[in-house]
Parts: structure tokens; sequence; C-alpha cells
């Protein structure tokens, strides 16, 4: 599966250099970086720029990026930007704010150049999403996250940018786009305007790459993973799987001709603090902490599944605020339900629909959403108003984008399939959707609700104007109903309990205890504050296995099974103990919240919607296994 790495013939250089000169002649930006010069976590970027008709211009890194929905200033970490002529005079330059600059006697530029840091390691004050930022570790991997590394003149941002790129030996360039030209020690490649240019990150590194060949698409797989913990061959073979669903779930066919998925497995940069992906029309890059493959593959698989259904949403359905993006300003878009919101719905329902994962894992999935949206954030929010503040007043709900956003997209799906008889969901809804915009027409934020009921079903009005436009709680009760299935809001069962403790880890990698909410069981027991866990039946307990422990322990637990914790308690004197507590096991009253759970008996109706709902009859799934 690993692509074999070509020498490239003279003709093709050849053609890389016609195209350059050809380049020239048609007023391009015309970029070089040479990568083997980085240093200090810093790259030279030169500019030989387009003609300049104006006699003062600004010269821009973004703001702001489609699909982040926060401001990462990327001009930020722009440092001595000049400005020259044609014979080497330089021009004068000054600073317009955090990502601007103005340059003067604009008639004559011929180039700029400027150093630009990376954003992972900067020491300046700003946050950038690490899956959108850059990353330049000299001889090892460069994340290009292309607005974090060029710029564009204001008002020119349709003209074509060519990128040359001087890499170390044997590097290779993951990336969607299709290179000019390419040998041992340079690549060239050429995006159409500013749009193009940072829909397309590139990684640089040793070669680690798959392909899988899903009808007429090659989708690329390229891995970083400094300790070969993961690796390109292993994520391509669960990949297939996902994305031959996706074709039938998209109606047979994928909407692209190439695809590549960038995974940057972090195990030698300092931990980040946010990990995840970012969409693109033809890739996404992947920054996450670098983790055995066979452990951690169920986490990455889900979160590609939602990166590729973004070539859907927004990526060919959406507002002029998405289709012309402004990256200088922040104008955002109102339907974040349906950009973040149905993408991650498609993400885990495509799972189920093709047998990826089983239905009850999909309810469990979209429990876990009703959960965090209800007890983490502010479920009387209208759904509107947080997508068009999401990075100015409401950025602290941002994150119930990727949970009542998906809970949007599935009561919406349900109730079309209720209205439709099984005819008709929210993939059939997106498909007209996608027919009716395409990748070249927006539509107005306004006009999105009224054009879905004249699409589908004119009943959905009141679930918009409740529940996405104004701020009263879904209902989930009526809609996972339609589907039989029952929403629990709370209920009490009997279980094993370590005894209702708090579980701190401690600076050792021991875990300490609490006893606030201490049960009978943990008063037996006679636990005490401060107690650090030590063993569970002799098996020996830190911060790392804990969860499995606990697991282990319960597995096959019976009633009056004893269990015996060692702790260390600290005496009065400051001395440490050795105690062992113990108790016969007994099951204690627990509470649980938030549940779907499908209905023993459903009525035929229900059952009918359900079964169109998760595609139980489908040979895909029986496939697919
Ligand atoms: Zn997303």
């Amino acid at each position: 599966m690993n692509i074999p790495r070509k020498r490239k013939s003279l003709a093709l250089l050849f053609f890389g250099l016609a195209l350059n000169f050809f380049a020239a002649a048609q007023n391009s930006y015309q970029y070089t970086v040479d990568l083997t010069k980085a240093a200090d976590d810093k790259l030279t970027v030169n500019l030989v720029t387009p003609a300049i008709e104006k006699n003062e211009i600004k010269f821009y890194l973004p703001k702001i990026v489609p699909g982040t929905y926060m401001n990462s200033n990327f001009g930020k970490y722009v440092q001595s930007l000049e400005a020259f002529d044609k014979a080497g005079k330089k021009l004068p330059v000054q600073k317009a704010g955090d990502n601007g600059w103005t340059i003067r006697n604009a008639t004559r530029l011929n180039r700029l150049n400027y150093v630009v840091e990376d954003t992972w390691d900067a020491t300046i004050k700003n946050m950038v999403y690490p899956m959108c930022g850059t990353s330049f570790e000299a001889g090892k991997n460069f994340v290009l996250n292309t607005p974090g590394v060029f710029g564009y003149f204001e008002g020119m941002r349709e003209k074509t940018f060519q990128l040359t790129f001087t890499k170390p030996a044997g590097f290779f360039a993951a990336t969607g786009l299709i290179p000019a030209s390419s040998n041992a020690t340079q690549d060239v490649f050429s995006c159409s305007n500013a749009d193009h240019l940072y829909d397309s990150p590139i990684m640089y590194s040793l070669p680690d790459t798959a392909i899988v060949r899903v009808g007429k698409t090659d989708v690329l797989i390229a891995v970083y993973s400094p300790k070969k913990m993961a690796t390109a061959h292993f994520i391509a073979q669960n990949l297939q799987n996902l994305l031959l669903g996706a074709k039938d779930y998209l109606g047979g066919k994928l909407p692209v001709d190439k695809y590549a998925f960038i995974f940057y497995f972090n195990g030698e940069q300092p931990k980040l603090e946010v990990s995840g992906a970012w969409e693109h029309s033809y890739s996404s890059f992947y920054s996450l902490q670098e983790a055995p493959e066979k452990e951690s593959i169920g986490y990455w698989v889900s979160i590609a599944a939602h990166e590729f259904f973004h070539i859907v949403t927004p990526l060919t359905i959406s507002s002029k605020e998405v289709k012309q993006f402004n990256f200088n300003e922040t104008v955002l878009s109102k339907h974040l339900w349906l950009y973040e919101g149905s993408t991650e719905y498609y993400s885990q329902h495509m799972q189920a629909w093709t047998g990826i994962i089983t239905p009850e894992e999909f309810l469990a999935s979209m429990a876990q959403k009703i959960s965090y949206s209800r007890s983490a954030m502010n479920d009387s929010l209208s759904f509107t108003e947080l997508s068009k503040e999401s990075a100015g007043k409401h950025a602290e709900q941002y994150g119930n984008v990727y949970m009542k956003g998906a809970l949007i997209s599935a009561c919406i799906d349900l109730r079309l399939l209720e209205l439709s008889n099984g005819q008709y969901g929210l993939r059939q809804l997106k498909h007209d959707l996608s027919i009716n915009y395409g990748k070249d027409k927006y539509f107005e934020d306004d006009s999105l609700f009224s054009m879905i009921e004249k699409l589908s079903y004119p009943e959905l009005t009141p679930f918009f104007k409740d529940h996405v436009e104004g701020g009263q709680p879904i209902p989930y009760e009526k809609y996972f109903a339609l589907a039989g299935v029952s929403y629990i809001a709370s209920e009490t069962y009997q279980d094993f309990s370590l005894g209702g403790l708090k579980l701190n880890p401690n600076p050792e990698g021991k875990v300490t205890v609490g006893i606030a909410d201490v049960n009978d069981f943990g008063k037996k027991m006679g636990y005490e504050e401060g107690d650090i866990l030590v063993s569970f039946n002799d098996s020996l307990v830190t911060n790392a296995n804990l969860d499995n422990r606990i697991d282990q322990l319960f597995d096959k637990a019976k009633e009056g099974d004893v269990l015996a914790v060692k702790v260390n308690r600290k005496q009065p004197d400051g001395r440490m103990l050795e105690k062992v507590l113990q108790a016969p096991l007994f099951k204690i009253e627990r509470v649980r919240k938030h549940l779907l759970r499908f209905m023993p008996n459903p009525t035929a109706e229900q059952l009918r919607i359900r079964n169109v709902w998760l595609n139980n009859h489908a040979p895909v799934a029986a496939a697919m296994k």
C-alpha cells in the first residue's frame, strides 16, 4: 500500500520550469520557502509579488479561517517583513493591526520577505488551534497550514499562488494539492486563488503513506508518528470500511476525485492543549496525541468520518459568510447546526447505518451528547445566536455545536422520516440542498429554513422556530420516540461501587481519595480523606491503570466477595502507614442520567422508522462487518 517514491522524468521537470515562466507572465504570487534552512522553529518566506497598481497596498495574513470559528491572528507570527523594488531598494513598510502591513510606493514593489515563527512553539500570547497552526521542526517535520505561512494583498485574493519548496532529502509532501512539479529536492504547487491556498495544508516529513481506492476516488493516508505507534497501513485498513460506507451513505459516489487524510501524531512536542482536525475540500489535517494505534483507532476513525463529511457541509452547502469568506474580519453564519452539527451527526449515524458500530453504540453516542449539552452547556441559548457569536461572546458555548448541533440534526432526520413515511430523511434533504446550491453557489443565511421547508416539509417550521432560532430545549423524548427509542432523563439502578469516592491523580502518578460523597459501602470500608490507593485485591493501582483496574474488579464480582483495598495513610506524626481496608461487596443504589434505549415493544410505525433510520436491512452492513 505504500506509494513508491518515483523519480520524476526530465520532461516533467521541464514542464515545471515552463509553468514557472508562464505563471510569472500571468502576474501571480510566487512564493519560495527553503525548508532545509529552517532554524529555531522559524522559516524565511520569499515572495515575488504580482504587479501592484496602487501607490499604497496592504498585505495580510488571515485573522480567521473557515471552519475554525475563532480568531487565529496569523499575522502575529510574522517578523521583520521587508519590501523591495526590482533594483533591491527597500520600500517603506508599516504595521497595520495584528495581521496587516501597509507598503508605500507599492507600484515599484517587486518582492517581500519575512520570517515566520511556528504557532505550536511560539511564546507570544495568542491561541491558534494546533490543527490550524504550524510547526517547523528542522530535519523532522513541517506542518504547513498555509494561513500561518503565506499572505495576500488586499483586493488581490483571486490571483494564482505558486509555492516552491526546497525540501530535505527524502521528504514527502502530504497534501491534497497535485504538484505542478516535483523532484528529489524541490516541489512546486499552484493554487488558483487565496481560498484554494488556505484550503490546502501541506505536511512535510519522511513518507509513511498508503492509498485506498474508493470507486473512482484515490484517498491518500499520510502519517507522521515519531515513535512509530501509528502507521499509514493500519489506519488505511480501518478507514477503508468507513470510506466504502461513506460512498453508499452519500448515494453511491464520493464527491471528490482525490482526497488526503494527513495525520500528525504528537510524540515529540510538549503536549498540545487541544487535539483535533481541520477540514478542507480535498484533505483534512489531524493533530493528535501519539498513542498505540490499536487502542485509539475507533476515535481516529470517528474524527476522520467527521472531517470527511465536511465535504458536504459546509464545503458544498453553505451560506455567503462561508463561500465568500472574509479572512480579515470575523463574520460568521448562523447555521453551525448544519456545518458542524449535521456533519457530526453524519459521522456517527453513518457508522451505525453501515454497521461499523452497533445501533446501541450509536444511541450511546447520541445520549452522551444530550448529557453534555444539558449538563455542561446552556441548553436555552438560541442556536442561531450561538453560531453568529461563536468566535465572540458565546465562544465558551462553541463545544455545543458538536453536541446539540448533532442532536438538532438527529431530530430533523427523524421528523422527516416520520413525515415522509420513511421515504425522505436528512440524507435526502442534504442531497437536494447540494444540488440546489452546489460548490459555487451560496445561500443567504436568512433564507435557509424556508428553502428547507420548500424542498421538504413545511411542518418543520415550528422545530426551527422553537429549538434552533428559539431557545426552547428540545423535547428529546418526543423525537426519539418516533423511532421507538425512549429518552430517560434519570433512573436509579443497583450496582457495585468502590465507595462513592472522589479519585484524584497526585503528582507521583498515584490516586488520592476524597470522601465528601462517600456511600454506604465506602463507610463500611472506612476510607479516610487523603488515603492514597496502593492496590485492589493485591493488584497495584496507579492513575494510569485505574479505570482498567476498576473494570477488572467489578467484571466478575458477586455479592459477598471481599474487596481488599490497600492504602497509604498519613499518620499524625507525618509518616505514611500502609493499611488494608476490607468489606464484603454489596450493591448500592446509583443514578444515571440522559439515556437513550430501544423500546422493547415498538409499534409497527415506530419499527418501520427505526429500520429505515438505522438501515436495519442493509446488505452493506453484513458485508462491512
Ligand atoms: Zn467539524
